[in-house]
């Protein structure tokens, strides 16, 4: 296969394009599932490329089809679509105009990247071997979408040989990438505890059975399975986000809410978790004259890297923008949807460098002030495509 060499003056010279459709995005930003107009905006590029193109898989997700001109392997690149439920508080030309949704986790951009990605690659068709298949996913924020579009055929006809997708990254500068082989993301759950106790009047608290103190117990004691029953080697995190119980400061209320997440890299840790809380849980409560229902909700599984495709990776980004932008990644407890795709096929996981030189902290995602610096945009795009044609050029089957 014919290589583009320029491929970053070609992202370059897109790179407009790309920063249009990212602000366009950003500004009509659209939760889980809700992502019509973006949707729309994608279908609607990936025609005008000469892609074929399904719209409504897995709810609002498209999936675009470049077949080249010579047959071959497929690969699947992958981007998010969905917004948060946050108001933004950036006052820039593209702030979102919908009022409590916001971009706030890059999503807008993992999108803008991948059509730029797909107006490279289709205008290199003539050079390509295979077929490159394009996933836009609705719902990545605790929705699985990905699930959801697999099980609506994403990864079937043609079966997909690889699959490669990128984050943004607000540590790291524009120009660097990073990626580990093997776990890279945690798995993620999460569980509502209901504790059902007995309400009255605050004076008389023997004639209760008090939610509050039962479920203060009940968090107090959920901290001991990670700390006690997990072993110090296996990574894991159980964290109670929200408590509610009562109204008033002089009524003892009937019920009391625990909702959490637990966060793990193996299937075993995971089992443990989900039935010593349950346990801990009902438990406690009985032991204290009330009762806990636990309703445990299995999320994505934890993101493994294939070691092969990170080599093929780094050798491709290492070419791209030389060996030492390409960089390593600690294994997090954050988790990534994108885990069901290489749950089914190898494939590799990348974070994007989006810190602005000048930028002397960074802009955490899922905050109001979150912002990326636009030049990581065609920086991505000839991350995601050079991938694509190292592997559809290479050996691997
Ligand atoms: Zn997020
Ligand atoms: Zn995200």
């Amino acid at each position: 296969m014919r290589l583009p060499n320029d491929l970053r003056e070609t992202a370059n010279e897109i790179a407009p394009g790309v920063v249009a459709d990212r602000r366009d995005i950003h500004q009509h930003p659209e939760l889980a599932y809700e992502e019509k107009r973006t949707s729309t905006l994608v279908a609607a590029r990936l025609s005008e490329l000469g892609l074929d193109v399904r719209t409504g898989v897995g709810g609002t997700g498209v999936v675009g089809l470049l077949r080249g001109r010579r047959p071959g392997k497929t690969v699947l690149l992958r981007a998010d679509m969905d917004a948060l439920p946050i108001q933004e508080e950036n006052q820039t030309p593209y702030t979102s105009r919908h009022l409590g949704v916001m971009h706030a986790c890059g999503h807008d951009a993992h999108t803008a990247i991948l059509l730029g990605v797909a107006r490279v690659l289709a205008d290199h068709r003539a050079g390509i071997a295979g077929t490159v298949k394009f996933m836009f996913q609705p719902a990545e924020e605790g929705g699985a979408g990905a699930l959801r579009m697999i099980e609506d055929g994403v990864l079937d006809d043609p079966a997909v040989d690889a699959a490669f997708g990128l984050h943004v990254d607000t540590e790291r500068y524009v120009g660097q990438v990073a990626l580990r082989p093997g776990p890279a993301m945690a798995s993620s759950d999460r569980f509502t505890i209901t504790v059902r106790g007995k309400g009255g009047h605050a004076a008389s608290p023997h004639r209760t059975v008090d939610p509050i103190v039962i479920g203060a117990h009940i968090v107090t004691a959920l901290q001991t399975i990670v700390s006690r029953e997990v072993s110090p080697n296996q990574p894991a995190v159980v964290t109670v986000g929200s408590l509610v119980a009562g109204t008033t400061y002089n009524v003892i209320p009937d019920t009391a809410t625990i909702q959490g997440t637990v966060r793990s890299y193996r299937d075993k840790v995971r089992r443990h978790v989900e039935e010593r809380l349950t346990e801990v849980a009902r438990g406690i409560a009985g032991a204290m004259r009330a009762t806990a229902e636990v309703d445990y909700r299995v999320g994505c599984p934890s993101l493994e890297n294939d070691a092969e495709m990170v080599e093929l990776v780094r050798a491709a980004l290492g070419d791209l923008l030389g060996t030492e932008a390409v960089l390593p990644r600690e294994p997090v407890m954050g988790a990534e949807d994108f885990a069901f795709v290489l749950q089914r096929v190898p494939g590799a996981f990348m974070h994007l460098g989006v810190r602005a030189p000048d930028w002397e902290t960074p802009r955490p995602v899922h905050t109001a002030t979150f912002d990326l610096d636009e030049e990581a945009l065609p920086v991505g795009v000839a991350a995601l495509a050079a991938t694509a044609i190292r592997f559809l050029a290479s050996d691997r089957s």
